[in-house]
């Protein structure tokens, strides 16, 4: 077989749960062989096993590991065609002045910090081909004011690597875009509002359409930005959010 028209090789970190999870599955739909990469190797098999797949451990927040992963997922499956960056944590609403620091280090870790590790790692082999494609989650935090003082600037770095690293890696033949999700009723969230930290009327009434987004939302305009379809696509920051940055918009 060609190596044009091998099949896609596609690893999506934080596969395990939620929006990588659909993330995996609607490129698993594509016909992709989806690498689920996660901290949590037990729920990345469930998942890779439900979309035919494989499963790798990766913490993102370690760059000696994702370097690692990056080799051997290249040694069992071949050239990366296209990566997902879904892994991230989520932050409680409080106040600036009440945060500790030591949430800022977590999420700056994870969300920013391991979002940039994992591109770079995996563009490293990208550019050398030629040809690769990259998604990275980032989030309407990080396009609005939110309470969330940690994650919201980590959220909104990642909209900007994304531009940085789209301009940085085109002429190479890599595109880089990023999805921001609205409020998506995912088990991070639901955990959220179960424990009564967060709750869906608030978290709706701006939207536009009146309702959280489902995962499959997410993991289908992933699909498109990592598709031929896209071609001509990159650097940009995709809303997925049913409405809500319009919403919040709205002034009389
Ligand atoms: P989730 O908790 O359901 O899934 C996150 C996954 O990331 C988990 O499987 C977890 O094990 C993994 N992960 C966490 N830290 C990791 C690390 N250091 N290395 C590797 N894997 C790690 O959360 P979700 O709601 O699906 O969120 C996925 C992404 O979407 C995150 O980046 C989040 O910030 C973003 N997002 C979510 C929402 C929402 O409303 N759910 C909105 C906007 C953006």
């Amino acid at each position: 077989m060609s190596a044009d028209s091998k099949r896609r090789v596609s690893v999506v970190t934080g596969g395990a749960s939620g929006i990588g999870a659909a993330c995996a599955r609607q490129l698993a739909l594509s016909g992709d062989l989806v690498i689920v990469a996660d901290r949590d190797l037990e729920r990345a098999r469930t998942i890779a096993n439900e979309v035919d797949g494989q499963a790798c451990h990766i913490d993102v927040s370690d760059e000696t590991a994702v370097e690692a992963c990056a080799a051997q997922i290249e040694h069992d499956c071949g050239a990366v065609d296209v990566l997902v960056n879904s892994a991230g944590i989520i932050q409680v609403p409080q106040r600036p002045h009440d945060m500790k620091m030591s949430v800022w280090d977590d999420v700056v870790r994870v969300d920013q910090r391991g979002t940039y590790v994992a591109c770079t790692a995996f563009a490293r082999r990208m550019i050398e081909r030629r040809r690769g494609n990259i998604v990275n989650i980032a989030s309407v935090a990080g396009m609005r004011s939110m309470p969330l003082h940690a994650y919201a600037p980590a959220k909104a770095a990642v909209i900007a690597i994304t531009e940085c690293l789209a301009a940085e890696w085109g002429p190479s033949g890599i595109r880089v875009n990023a999805v921001s999700p609205g409020y998506t009723l995912t088990p991070a969230l639901k955990n959220a509002i179960d424990r009564g930290e967060r709750d869906v009327s608030s978290l709706t009434v701006n939207a536009a359409l009146q309702r959280l987004v489902d995962p499959d939302e997410i993991g289908r305009a992933v699909a498109f930005l990592a598709s031929d379809a896209a071609s001509a696509i990159t650097g940009i920051n995709l809303p997925v959010d049913c409405g809500w940055l319009a919403g919040t918009s709205w002034s009389t």
